[in-house]
């Protein structure tokens, strides 16, 4: 066996490549294992390839966002929150700027400067980094590690941290073995889901809408459960061939997965004018007419539902098509049928139950010197940067306290 390490990292996403970064700036010798043939690559493709890194938001809401586990988060963000990821990338060269007061992105707008940084960082710092390198067992004594096996030989040190990512995208590395290793180590893995990716629906007219965006589209689920009913999410609309996409429906999928397992089909209403039925009546009225009350395609296309010619006057629209028309206005019913899962997730649900690790450093409840950081773990937060940030924090915060 090699001269032991002081921790060994495996995976290189944000919350490994900060996690090597932060032990090696406090002196520590750490290797960095990728089973990929270079770093980051999920963190190259995020945000469209922008990279969006966090936001702006105060710890609160921000843990708030993560639902029930939100307060997990707590000690990750009290080390190391929005400002102190903006400070630390600004220190290695990378400027960054929330261009919508929300959002943060690097000014360049491209993840390579975040990926060519963070490199640059390991390597000033010394990190050993093994790239085609795949952790194959942990090496335990007494509950306590040791080192690991990879592809590529055996390693010593008793601090490892696992984070290798969840189930989302297995091209871009997320292969679910650092989850087997944990389960195996008797770790509990709650189950898991695939969220974050576009939905088929059963109808098929949006296929003629797909050049238009819906700003602040509302959805809610339109069935008689009470679980269901309260689900709603707001955001940006698009429309695809087969079904919806864009930010509304990535938060919207988030929660409606789980469900869609147990129903072959889940009815859905859209909002995509923000107005209500009497709102839209007064609007329709004052421009006797459609206005801009929706993109031309999709006005198109509802008014055929209700047999009305789009450019019918308000005044002439009648009876029961015109009741129809107004209803449509302000709820579309949509039929969610299915989704991609785990190929097109760019979020896993569940993961390393956070009952087994201490949200103070990161450690397994249950093996001394193991911790876990990122998507590996049972914590997923909304489309806005809150799971990079997220993966930044528990990253920094289980190598920082070695
Ligand atoms: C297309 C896409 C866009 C996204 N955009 C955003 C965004 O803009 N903002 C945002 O906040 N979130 C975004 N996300 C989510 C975000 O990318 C993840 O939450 C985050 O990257 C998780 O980081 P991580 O370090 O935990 O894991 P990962 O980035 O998945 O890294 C895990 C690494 O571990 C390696 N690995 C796995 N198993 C082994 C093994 N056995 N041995 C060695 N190495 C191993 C993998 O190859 C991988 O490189 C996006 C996700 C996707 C898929």
């Amino acid at each position: 066996m090699n001269k032991p390490y002081d921790l060994i990292v495996i995976g290189s996403g944000a919350a490994g490549q900060i996690a090597a970064i932060t032990a090696a700036q406090n002196n520590k010798k750490v290797l960095l294992c990728e089973q990929l043939d270079s770093l980051g690559v999920k963190l190259k493709a995020t945000g469209g390839g922008r990279c969006n890194l966090t936001n702006t938001l105060d710890n609160e809401p921000f843990m708030q966002a993560f639902g029930r586990n939100g307060k997990f988060l707590l000690d990750a963000l009290k080390a190391f929150d929005h400002k102190a990821l903006t400070n630390f990338f600004h220190s290695i060269g990378v400027e960054t700027h929330s261009p919508d007061g929300f959002r943060i992105f690097p000014t360049t707008h491209n993840s390579n400067t975040i990926l060519q940084a963070l490199e640059n960082e390991l390597k000033k710092l010394s990190v050993d980094i093994k790239l085609n390198t795949k952790l194959e067992t942990i090496l335990t004594n007494k509950e306590c590690i040791e080192g690991i096996q990879t592809t590529q030989g055996t390693f010593k040190s008793s601090h490892l941290l696992l984070a290798t990512g969840g189930l989302g995208y297995p091209k871009l590395g997320a292969t679910g073995e650092g989850l087997k290793i944990a389960k195996d180590l008797g770790h509990t893995i709650s189950e898991l889901y695939p969220a974050m990716m576009p939905l088929y629906t059963k109808e098929t007219w949006q296929a003629n809408c797909t050049a238009n965006t819906i700003a602040k589209a509302t959805i809610k689920v339109n069935l008689e459960n009470k679980k269901l009913k309260k689900l709603q999410a707001t955001g940006d609309l698009i429309f695809t061939k087969n079904g919806l996409r864009g930010p509304v429906i990535l938060d919207f999928a988030r929660e409606i997965t789980p469900f869609l397992e147990k129903l072959d089909a889940v009815p859905i209403l859209i909002n995509m004018t923000r107005k209500s039925e009497d709102e839209i009546i007064q609007y329709l009225k004052k421009h006797n007419g459609f206005g801009t009350l929706l993109p031309q395609s999709v006005l198109n296309q509802l008014c055929a539902i209700c047999d009305i010619d789009p450019k019918t006057n308000y005044k002439n629209l009648k009876g029961n098509s015109k009741d129809k028309l107004i209803k449509l206005l302000a709820w579309t019913p949509f039929t969610i049928v299915g989704h991609d899962g785990f190929a097109k997730a760019m979020i896993t649900r569940g993961g390393v139950s956070i009952k087994q690790i201490d949200p103070k450093t990161m450690q397994s409840k249950l093996i001394k010197g193991l911790y876990f950081a990122g998507e590996i773990v049972d914590i997923d937060g909304p489309c806005g940067g809150y799971n990079l940030q997220w993966a930044f924090s528990s990253g920094y915060l289980a190598g920082s306290l070695l």
